[in-house]
């Protein structure tokens, strides 16, 4: 009897110790975890060939921001008023030697005006539409944003 009390009365204790421990080694972990969630942004991939400028992967960029492509062409027709057309259903072909930074930065600024939401800066977002107006709905956070008119 008086061996189990004093098992009872010390298991506690070394529970205790345990959980302190792993609230330790969990307390060092989650910093780290939480800074790796990082959304991964496709870039653009062009070349300029002649007078013109090949953005190779454009319809994958569309894709991959989950935005439909007439939306994307909409706008980089909108940012550089040239002439173009959609190769293959892959590139976009544009008049004029484009470099591949400025293609970024309009691909940046599309990002940051239909994919991200204003409130939160996640990419968890849909357009929907709202009273016959195109929002963006965040699903991270729940905020509606206007959009840009193009
Ligand atoms: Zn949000």
């Amino acid at each position: 009897m008086t061996k189990s009390k004093t098992e009872q009365s010390s298991s506690p204790k070394l529970e205790l110790n345990y959980n302190q421990l792993l609230d330790r080694l969990y307390m060092s972990l989650p910093q780290k975890a939480k800074e790796s969630v990082r959304y991964e942004m496709p870039t653009a991939i062009s070349m300029i060939q002649g007078k013109q400028t090949i953005w190779k992967n454009f319809i994958k960029c569309a894709k991959d921001l989950d935005r439909d492509q007439n939306l994307l062409y909409k706008f980089v027709m909108k940012e550089i008023s040239t002439s173009s057309t959609i190769v293959n259903n892959q590139a976009l072909v544009l008049n004029g030697a484009f470099d591949n930074q400025k293609i970024n930065l309009i691909l940046e600024k599309f990002i940051n005006a239909f994919v991200l939401c204003s409130e939160c800066k996640k990419p968890d977002t849909t357009i929907i539409t709202q009273h016959n107006i195109k929002v963006l709905k965040c699903s991270a956070c729940g905020a509606i944003s206007a959009l840009p008119k193009l």
